[in-house]
């Protein structure tokens, strides 16, 4: 049976890329016994997804932040631009 060290490295993985069939075979098999790696798990996911639901917000206010532009911001910015090319 894996560590708990070894569990929470592949916790943290498993949201980076998908694990082979043998580590989630290992990560399962521990957590179905390890009631703190379980707590792990779940509060890792929680941080995870409070950061992407963040990261999504940001990138909706910068998107909204460049509707507001108003015509004339946008004709400095398009001839500062054609002036430096
Ligand atoms: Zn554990």
């Amino acid at each position: 049976m894996r560590t708990c060290k070894e569990v929470s490295k592949l916790v943290s993985e498993s949201l980076d890329h998908e694990l082979s069939l043998w580590q989630r075979l290992g990560l399962w098999i521990h957590l179905s016994m390890c009631k703190f790696c379980r707590r792990y798990r779940k509060d890792l996911l929680h941080i995870h997804h409070e950061i992407q639901q963040r990261a999504l917000a940001i990138e909706e206010d910068i998107i909204n932040s460049e509707e507001k532009l108003s015509d004339n911001s946008r004709e400095r910015i398009k001839s500062l631009l054609e002036s430096q090319q």
